[in-house]
């Protein structure tokens, strides 16, 4: 939890999640010093932030081990000299993003689906993205273009769910996401709204009962798909942020990465399922590590990853099983593995 002295209140109309925002680690240095960690990690560290950004907020960096420099947590947000590593096989857009942009701000990949690239914005930077080099300030949906995307989507009536993603839709502010959701819900063929967020583990000031009336507030089914990594990411702040949601009778998924050096064991992956479900979330998906540049560090191979799948396969009952997939560029879902 943050102390007070944590943050400095701005003013008392701005809320909450927000002030805990405008006072989240924006350098490697900032980070070091609250863990207790060599400065020697630091050159490295500022030379990979220059490929991209370094954040995280306060919450997140709490539940990280101080004085450790392998911790999962840490591990998800340190920038390292790896990053910059050209390792072949790995791109800029593994996943085929650019190729599927339908209208501004529109991926238009699967059949059914839709998905609106709402901002560029995180709370944290997970170093792993695989929108790590997503070119956001030409393909997120700009407010003045809200009209083109919804029109592409109104135009096509096999689509039925609209998904709301980014950087993090829950970055914006409730206003924002009133007025997109009302003007989604105005086109008959929509039936199904489906938030992907990491907030409510990184930051779960920001489910409130305001933002959840907001989300509710349409005639359309919604649907809630975190992204946690591993079972030291909840605490109670995030356990009462998915019981909020979960009172409000909104279904809460999970999709994780699976990661070298941070859930690429087991017993850390049985524990994330078990915490997950502990707090109303099914796991949905674990997702093998697209290969974006930057992250080959990350990538855990084929043959252990399968192993690692077996394992959960023998020891979980089969609703605490993710399903293991791979996103490939043009494919027509997500590929099992
Ligand atoms: S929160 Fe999601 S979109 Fe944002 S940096 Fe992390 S993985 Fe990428």
């Amino acid at each position: 939890m943050l102390g007070d002295q944590s943050i400095h209140r701005i003013e008392p109309t701005v809320p909450f999640w927000q002030q805990e925002m405008a006072a989240a680690f924006t350098t490697v240095e900032q980070l070091l010093a609250f863990l207790d960690l060599d400065p020697a990690l630091l050159p490295a560290a500022v030379k990979a932030s220059t490929q991209f950004g370094f954040k995280v907020t306060r919450s997140y960096a709490s539940h990280m081990k101080k004085g450790d420099p392998d911790d999962p947590l840490l591990r998800q947000v340190l920038p390292l000299a790896d990053e910059l590593n050209h390792v072949p096989g790995f791109g800029p857009d593994p996943v085929g993003d650019i190729e599927a942009l339908a209208a501004p701000g529109v991926l238009h990949k699967y059949h059914g689906r839709a998905l609106l690239i709402t901002t560029g914005a995180c709370a944290i930077h997970c170093r792993y993205c695989f929108r790590r080099a997503f070119p956001y300030s030409e393909a997120r949906l700009p407010r003045q273009q809200e009209s083109l995307a919804l029109d592409y989507i109104a135009g096509d009536e096999s689509i039925r769910e609209v998904i709301l993603s980014g950087g993090d839709p829950l970055m914006l502010a409730d206003e924002r996401l009133a007025g997109l959701i009302g003007r989604i819900a105005a086109i008959p063929h929509i039936e199904r709204l489906r938030i992907h967020s990491r907030l409510p583990i990184v930051l779960p000031s920001r489910i409130t009962s305001e933002l959840i009336r907001c989300l509710l507030a349409s005639r359309l089914s919604v649907v809630l798909v975190v992204h946690a990594n591993h079972a030291a990411e909840f605490d109670r702040a995030v356990g009462n942020a998915a019981a909020l949601l979960r009172q409000a009778g909104v279904p809460l998924f999970n999709q994780s990465v699976l990661l070298k050096g941070v859930n690429d064991r087991a017993d850390t992956l049985i524990q994330l399922s078990e915490t997950l479900f502990k707090h109303g979330i099914i796991p949905y998906y674990l997702h093998l590590l697209d290969k974006t540049t930057g992250t080959a560090h990350f990538d855990v191979p084929m043959e252990r990853a399968v192993a690692l799948y077996g394992v959960l396969l023998r020891r979980l009952p089969g609703y605490l099983v993710p399903r293991l997939v791979r996103e490939r560029a043009g494919a027509a879902y997500k590929v099992p593995v």
